[in-house]
C-alpha cells in the first residue's frame, strides 16, 4: 500500500445508488476494513464519495478534474496523493448486478487523470457467500 495517500475517492455505479446510501462504502474505510485494510487509522486521509454520473461513467472525467484542481487549492494535497477505490457495486457481481461493463474505459480515465486506481470498497458478507455458492462471478480482492 502506498504511504502517501492524503485522499482516497469512492466511484459509486449510478444505478445502485438510487436504492443505497454509500454509508457501507465509507463505514469500510472509517474502520479501514474490506478494502481499506492497507490504510492506516492514524494517517489523516480524507474521503470524498460521488457516482459516476451513468453508463459509460459520464461525469468520471469531469468530476476527477474537480476533485484534483480542489484537493490541491483547498488543501494542497497533489494528485499522486490520491488514490480512486471503484465501489463494489462497480467492480463486483453482487445484489446489484454483475460488474460494470464499462470498467476498461473508466479505469483509463482515471489514469490518464494520473490518479491511482484501485478495484473495491465494502465487502458485503451475502455477496462473498454467493460467490463461494457459484451464483456470484469471483472477485479478486487487492
Ligand atoms: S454500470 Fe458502470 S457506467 Fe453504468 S451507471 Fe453503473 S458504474 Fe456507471
Amino acid at each position: 500500500m502506498e504511504n502517501n495517500v492524503r485522499l482516497i475517492g469512492i466511484i459509486q455505479c449510478d444505478f445502485a445508488k438510487e436504492r443505497c446510501s454509500g454509508f457501507a462504502c465509507v463505514n469500510s474505510f472509517h474502520e479501514r476494513i474490506d478494502a481499506f485494510t492497507g490504510y492506516s487509522k492514524d494517517d489523516n486521509i480524507m474521503v470524498v464519495p460521488f457516482n459516476c454520473g451513468g453508463c459509460p461513467g459520464r461525469r468520471i472525467g469531469r468530476v476527477t478534474e474537480n476533485l484534483i484542481k480542489r484537493a490541491k487549492k483547498k488543501a494542497n494535497i497533489e494528485k499522486n496523493e490520491i488514490v480512486i477505490h471503484l465501489s463494489s457495486c462497480m467492480v463486483t457481481d453482487s445484489a446489484h448486478y454483475p460488474p460494470c461493463p464499462h470498467l476498461d474505459y473508466i479505469e483509463k480515465i482515471l489514469r490518464r487523470k494520473g490518479v491511482k486506481v484501485r478495484k473495491g470498497s465494502y465487502k458485503s458478507k451475502t455477496a462473498q457467500r454467493r460467490r463461494e455458492e457459484g451464483i456470484y462471478e469471483e472477485f479478486e480482492w487487492e
